[in-house]
Order: C-alpha cells, then sequence, then structure tokens
C-alpha cells in the first residue's frame, strides 16, 4: 500500500491521457484556445475541424476513435446545424458550443441527445466549456444507479444519463437495486423513483443510507407524486436531492452533475488529508489511523506483523553543506525510490515526518522484514542525486520491530525507533531488529 499524489493531476483527479476530442469551430480565437487548454489541462489530444467540410473529410474514414466532439452549431458552410448531425450520424457524442439560442434552438439540441450545451454569450464560455469537457471524461467513470418500476419512465433517465456519458446500471425495484448496490461496489450515484411495488424510495434510501454515507452514495429522488411533501421526507430520511416529474431535463442534469462533483471534491479532501505534501506519499496521519486496523487483523490471525523506521542518515548534514533545497530534493528522491519498492504490495509505507519514514508489513515476520529492509537500505545507498553539478549519494538506517502481541500502536513504533537508534549507534547505513539481536546473540 503505497500511495502517492500525483500533484500534477487536474481538480477531479483526471487523467484523460490517450483520449481524443474533435473541435469544430470557425473562429480562428476560439479555436486556439480551446485546442491549447484542452491540450494542457485535460490532457486530450484535439483535431480541429474549421468547417463541415473539414469535419465530412476528417471522418470519411473509419476507426477515428474520437471520445467526443465539440461542435458549433452556426459554420460558414453549414449554418442549422449539419455539424452537429454530422457528429451523431457518425455516434460521437457531442457538446454544443454556440453563439445564437432561444427556446426552439434548445430543443433541437436536447432532442439529438447531446452531452450538453455551452452557450458563448459571456466572458466565461471557454471556462464553461472546458469545465463541461471536464465533467463528461470524469462521467465516463462515474456510475450511475437508476431505480424505476416503470420501464419507460426509467428509460427516459437512463437516456438522459448516458446522453452525459455516465456508466449507468439499472434496477427495477428497491430490492434489485440493493443487490446491484452489493454487485457493484463502484455505484456512486442512486436516481430512483418513489411509487414502487417491493419498497418505496423513501424506503430505499433509508436502507442505503444505513450503510453508505453521503461522502460515498449519493441519492437523488424523482417522482410524479403530488405530495409536495415528498420532497422534504426524502432529504429527511438522507436523500442529497429530490426533482419532481415532470422535470426539466437540465435541471436534473445539473442536480446529478452538482451531486458528482460533491463526491469528487470530498475524496480529493480525503486524498489531501491523507497525503504528505512535500513527498506525496501516504502522511503521519493515515500511517496512525490504518497502521492499527492492519495489525489488528494480523493479531486477530495469530500471524506476526513488523514495523520499520528508516532515517536518512547525516540528513542535518546534507542541508548545511548543499542548502534546504537540495535537501528537499534528496528527501523527494528517496521517497519517490520507496514508493517504487512497495508500489502494489500490502506493506503501508508513510512518511512520519522530516526525513523519517515508517513502514508497516502486515504478515511478516521480523527475519524477514529484516531481509528486505536490507535490500531497500542497498537500494537506496546506489541512489545518485544531482545537485548543481554533483551527484549527491544517500544512505539511510532501519529500525525494526516484530509485532506480535497486543499493545498501543505507539509502543511498536518505540520498540522500531530503539532498533533505530542502535542502527546509528553501530555506524549507520544498516538495518538493525529483534531478528538481527537473535541472530547475533546466536553466534
Ligand atoms: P542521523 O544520521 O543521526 O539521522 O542525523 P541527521 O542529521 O539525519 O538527523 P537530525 O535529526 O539531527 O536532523 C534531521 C534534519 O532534517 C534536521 C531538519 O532541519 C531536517 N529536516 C526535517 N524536515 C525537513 C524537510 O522537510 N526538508 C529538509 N530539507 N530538511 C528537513
Ligand atoms: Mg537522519
Ligand atoms: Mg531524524
Amino acid at each position: 500500500m503505497a500511495f502517492q499524489a500525483d500533484f500534477q493531476r487536474d481538480g477531479i483527479g483526471l487523467r484523460s491521457g490517450g483520449l481524443k476530442i474533435l473541435l469544430v469551430e470557425d473562429s480562428r480565437m476560439f479555436s486556439a484556445v480551446l485546442c491549447h487548454r484542452f491540450q494542457t489541462e485535460l490532457g486530450l489530444a484535439v483535431k480541429s475541424c474549421p468547417s463541415l467540410k473539414a469535419l465530412r473529410k476528417e471522418l470519411a474514414d473509419d476507426g477515428h476513435g474520437y471520445t467526443m466532439a465539440v461542435v458549433d452549431l452556426n459554420l460558414p458552410d453549414s449554418p442549422y446545424g449539419e455539424a452537429l448531425d454530422c457528429t451523431i450520424e457518425h455516434d460521437i457524442p457531442a457538446i454544443v458550443f454556440t453563439a445564437t439560442f432561444d427556446l426552439n434552438t434548445r430543443n433541437k439540441i436536447m432532442e439529438r441527445n447531446v452531452i450538453d450545451y455551452v452557450l458563448k454569450d459571456n466572458e466565461f464560455a471557454l471556462d464553461n466549456l472546458v469545465a463541461t469537457v471536464r465533467r463528461a471524461i470524469s462521467n465516463r467513470k462515474t456510475r450511475v444507479l437508476v431505480v424505476d418500476d416503470v420501464v419507460s419512465a426509467r428509460q427516459v433517465l437512463v437516456d438522459l444519463l448516458k446522453a452525459q456519458q455516465y456508466l449507468v446500471v439499472e434496477a427495477n425495484s428497491g430490492l434489485e437495486a440493493l443487490a446491484a448496490l452489493e454487485a457493484y461496489s463502484d455505484i456512486e450515484l442512486v436516481v430512483t423513483d418513489h411509487h414502487m411495488p417491493d419498497m418505496s424510495g423513501y424506503e430505499l434510501t433509508r436502507r442505503i443510507r444505513h450503510r453508505f454515507g453521503s461522502d460515498r452514495l449519493r441519492v437523488i429522488g424523482v417522482s410524479s407524486s403530488n405530495d409536495r411533501m415528498l420532497s422534504a421526507s426524502f432529504l429527511k430520511a438522507g436523500a442529497s436531492d429530490f426533482v419532481y416529474r415532470p422535470f426539466v431535463a437540465e435541471e436534473l442534469q445539473c442536480r446529478i452533475a452538482n451531486n458528482a462533483e460533491t463526491l469528487a471534491q470530498m475524496r480529493q479532501l480525503r486524498a489531501a488529508a491523507a497525503c504528505d505534501y512535500l513527498t506525496g506519499l501516504y502522511n503521519r496521519r493515515y500511517f496512525y489511523d490504518n497502521g492499527p486496523k492492519l495489525v489488528n487483523e494480523c493479531l486477530r490471525l495469530k500471524v506476526p506483523s513488523s514495523v520499520a523506521i528508516l532515517d536518512i542518515d547525516h540528513f542535518k548534514r546534507l542541508n548545511d553543506t548543499y542548502g534546504h533545497e537540495i535537501g528537499d530534493k534528496v528527501l523527494k528522491a528517496v521517497a519517490n525510490r520507496l514508493f517504487t519498492i512497495f508500489e502494489g504490495s500490502d506493506n503501508l509505507l508513510s512518511r512520519l515526518g522530516g526525513e523519517e519514514f515508517a513502514i508497516l508489513f502486515p504478515q511478516m515476520d521480523s527475519a524477514a522484514a529484516t531481509k528486505l529492509c536490507d535490500e531497500i537500505r542497498s537500494d537506496i545507498s546506489r541512489l545518485k542525486v544531482t545537485a548543481d553539478d554533483e551527484e549527491l549519494g544517500v544512505t539511510i538506517s532501519i529500525g525494526i520491530a516484530e509485532i506480535a502481541g497486543y499493545e498501543t500502536f505507539e509502543n511498536y513504533l518505540n520498540a522500531a525507533d530503539q532498533f533505530l537508534y542502535m542502527a546509528k549507534h553501530r555506524g549507520r547505513n544498516q538495518v538493525y531488529s529483534d531478528a538481527k539481536m537473535t541472530e547475533e546473540a546466536a553466534q
């Protein structure tokens, strides 16, 4: 369990590398700015087409592989939205970017099941468009459960969500919905009807809330009931939102998008709270919150685990000689190396603070942890960090203690710290542990 936050990611933790987007826009200014922003902010590959002719030529070949298109409704060679028709014919989901807008245009756009439309009529138009594309890409990984016993009503919701690129799971009853939540652990939003034969939407919401907090799963009620108290009942039962039928598509879309965004922001906050700012590794708080759970599980299974404290040697001297910035560079290099070593393993790596790291090895006794840590020590001793024109080397010392009985988590770490102290005392660039002490005593 090694975690490293990637600070290059955008606000919603999006990695859209490899996706291709089509930009159909005749204004050179809009086109240049959007190309740049899609590439740099969203990591998308962009193909720009300034006319319907250019668009047709681009789509003439099969296998173009576009994830979506941003389409201007009015182009000099196609003033009536023909470019939108063309992308739809090629099954490319579209976001309409338009200066002309009235109710008639709106209805025509919405009939075509577009992802969304963005108006060019204000100074935030470009920001809004980039945000809309970002959301559509994020929706491709967001799973939504739609619950309604009436097939046609459910289909309206499903079509609306699919147009927005969400991954959709359907259920035709409350019990089926609960089963779907068991089957798909990544469902983030539930959109549910109220009147259903086996269980009302209100009851379903209550049951969902019993198991999942609103920081994990959002529930949105949708009903054609005349009972004006129903929305209040849903919200009191833990629903995050409620919309009466018949609804305006854009209103429901916005409410769903807002809920998805709230979840993304909460995920970001949780990740930030668990992350060490300098190195991107798990921080002390995360280690102290999660370490005890791993230890207790091993104790329950009656298998030993081990904890190691790892400390960079003579780090103060390095700071004093080369400056704090180089010190930080060395710290990050050691952290990156440790991250690479532990990525995908069951061992919990964190930066405790300063130049100290802790590693918890579940289901590993001290002898095995000592052997592994000695390989890590040797690996780090070969690490080279360039500072100015010099190649700096770095060494670490590691103390390891076995965990075989119930004690406070702090005690386990204190024991590892004692062994670290001995490793330092014995000359640094060493590993010391209870296993090593026993081994030496036997010789
Ligand atoms: P030893 O070999 O005994 O571990 O000696 P040391 O010099 O590594 O240990 P000591 O605890 O005396 O000094 C640690 C230094 O680490 C002191 C502190 O200024 C520095 N330090 C702590 N956090 C950071 C950081 O985030 N960045 C940098 N550059 N230095 C840090
Ligand atoms: Mg040190
Ligand atoms: Mg220290």
